[in-house]
């Protein structure tokens, strides 16, 4: 057990608390382990050559790669220099890449050779990109991050050294995340290092404060074993993960590709206390045939965010593996978490993503834009030392989006008499049947409840005098059957009737999702075509 001693300002601290872990396992890949100090050591090392190819204050730093424990080096190797780094989609094709490194202009890039293969026929197209490392494969055309770094098992043998000298102060530039482009193409959240440093205290004070409300004492930090299984380029796994993780002295685990029966083996014998990232994981972990068969018991807590969680989901965490389920809200332009709800709390109000973390605020705004009473639902904004300065080389986006020191979320949420938020919809998801609104996840949520019902998404169809009418896609659980007429029952008997889904349909597959958990509604209405 330790506690720290000093909250971070900047990431060239953080690094430097993080290695005060020392001998612990910062990271494990498959049969890779990488202590505290042996990650320190490549992120030294890697600051270093960065440096001497001319790496300055300022410049973008592009990293592409899967989650793998060279990641972490980069990330920090870039950013403990004052360059700012630019996660990228590994998901993303050769175009999309190539679009994240033209509209960052990184000069700089750290990619796997899984994504270098997808770049290289655009690298034509990227003139300001000079130099490239690749890991794990042939670098055609680059170098090998091997020859400077070694290879993570080697990394406890690289000579002790410090971090380049480089000023840096809170309000200087750190990271440009991607948002996941659900609404549209995906917008570059220019984030600071005072961005990042806030969400890693006030993550760690979130315990303490649920604690306090319920007159507990705050629980001692205790460092954990974690899998990692949401991507690094996702700023929540960055910033409630790796950073937080990093400063606690945690254990992540990354896995190749997410894979239920692996993750439960990993669970099993690195015995994992945390996990989630999104809801869909948890739901895989929850209904998998084969969680019978494996030791969960060291599960504590199963945390997520990122996409509307059914309270069903809350109420099965906490009965079948007897972990606290815990739920934060958040985006890109926020560095992920601006509320939480955990434990207890969360069980007993398990439709709400928590009050505001400490030094968050947030408003519910009508239509005129007069800030609403509780109970009213709104557009959600929030402020706070977390939100970034806006959208990297997005000038009329930025002025939409951050307005007077507020970030407009796109997010439609009430708040109760105590501040708690509940999230109802995203506003370009709300369907409106002939004046009256529908909010997709108020009906997604009673599917959920159908004991037959493992995943569901309400989309809007055209209907020619109401303008849109409600569907749902629906996909049951394995070995389960439900008609559509006994769910349309099902939703009647609970909700109004202008909300029953006119059409349901039954797909094998789970919902088509993006690589942070976000159904696709975009893609949905090819199903009523
Ligand atoms: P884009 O802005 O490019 O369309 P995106 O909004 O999906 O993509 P992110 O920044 O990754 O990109 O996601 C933020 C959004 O995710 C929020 O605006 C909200 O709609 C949703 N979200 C995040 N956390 C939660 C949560 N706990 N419950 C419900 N929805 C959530
Ligand atoms: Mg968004």
């Amino acid at each position: 057990t330790r506690v720290w001693k000093n909250a971070p300002a900047n990431l060239r601290q953080v690094a430097q608390l993080a290695r005060t872990h020392g001998k612990r396992a910062f990271a494990i890949y498959e049969d890779e382990r990488v202590s505290y100090e042996g990650w320190f050591r490549a992120v030294a090392r890697l600051a270093a050559e960065l440096r001497s190819r001319g790496v300055e204050k300022g410049d973008r730093v592009a990293l592409a790669m899967r989650n793998l424990p060279e990641w972490p080096v980069a990330f920090f190797a870039a950013t403990t220099i004052g360059a700012i780094c630019v996660p990228l989609n590994a998901w993303w094709t050769g175009p999309e890449l190539a679009f994240g490194l033209a509209n960052s202009g990184s000069k700089l890039l750290v990619c796997d050779a899984e994504r270098w293969e997808r770049i290289v026929p655009h690298r034509g197209d990227l003139p300001e990109l000079e130099t490239v490392f690749v890991s794990r494969g042939e670098a055609v055309g680059g170098e090998r991050l091997e020859d400077i770094i070694g290879t993570p098992s080697d990394y406890d043998a690289l000579p002790a050294a410090e971090l380049p000298e480089v000023e840096i102060a809170p309000d200087d530039e750190a990271t440009i995340f991607y948002t996941s482009g659900t609404t549209g193409q995906p917008k570059g959240a220019l984030g600071t290092h005072r961005n990042l440093c806030t969400n890693i205290v006030s993550s760690a004070y979130n315990g303490a404060f649920a604690a306090l409300r319920r007159g507990e004492e705050p629980p001692a930090p205790v460092q954990k074993v974690g899998l990692t299984v949401i991507p690094l380029f996702h700023v929540t796994a960055c910033s409630a993960g790796l950073m937080g993780y990093a400063v606690a002295g945690h254990t992540m685990i990354f896995m190749h590709k997410w894979d239920p029966v692996k993750a439960f083996q990993l669970i099993e014998s690195e015995k994992v206390n945390l996990t989630g990232g999104v809801p869909t994981i948890a739901w895989q972990l929850l209904e998998h045939p084969e969680r019978a068969n494996y030791d969960l018991s060291s599960l504590e807590a199963v945390a997520y965010g990122g996409a509307p969680a059914a309270p069903e989901l809350v109420r099965k965490i906490h009965e079948e593996f007897g972990a606290l389920p815990a739920n934060g809200w958040g985006m890109t332009e926020t560095m992920a978490t601006v509320t939480g709800n955990s434990g207890e709390d969360y069980l007993n109000r398990p439709d709400s993503c928590g009050p505001p973390v400490a030094v968050a605020d947030l408003k519910i705004v009508g239509d005129d834009g007069s800030e609403l009473a509780p109970g009213e639902v709104g557009e959600l904004w929030a402020r706070g030392p977390m939100v970034v300065k806006g959208y990297w080389n997005r000038p009329e986006a930025t002025a939409e989006t951050f307005v007077d020191g507020w970030v407009r979320t796109g997010d439609l949420a009430r708040l109760d008499e105590e501040g708690w938020c509940y999230i109802v919809d995203r506003a370009k998801d709300m369907i409106i049947r002939g004046g009256e609104n529908i909010y997709s996840s108020e009906v997604e949520n009673v599917l959920y409840d159908h004991p037959a019902v493992t995943d569901a998404a309400l989309v809007g169809i055209s209907h020619p005098t109401l303008g849109e009418e409600p569907a749902a896609v629906v996909h049951l659980a394995p070995g389960m059957t439900a008609t559509e007429e006994e769910l349309r029952d099902w939703v009647a008997a609970r909700l109004a009737k202008f909300k029953v889904p006119v059409r349901i349909t039954f797909i094998e597959d789970t919902l088509p999702r993006n690589a942070n958990g976000k159904i696709l509604k975009k893609d949905l209405g090819a199903f009523f075509a």
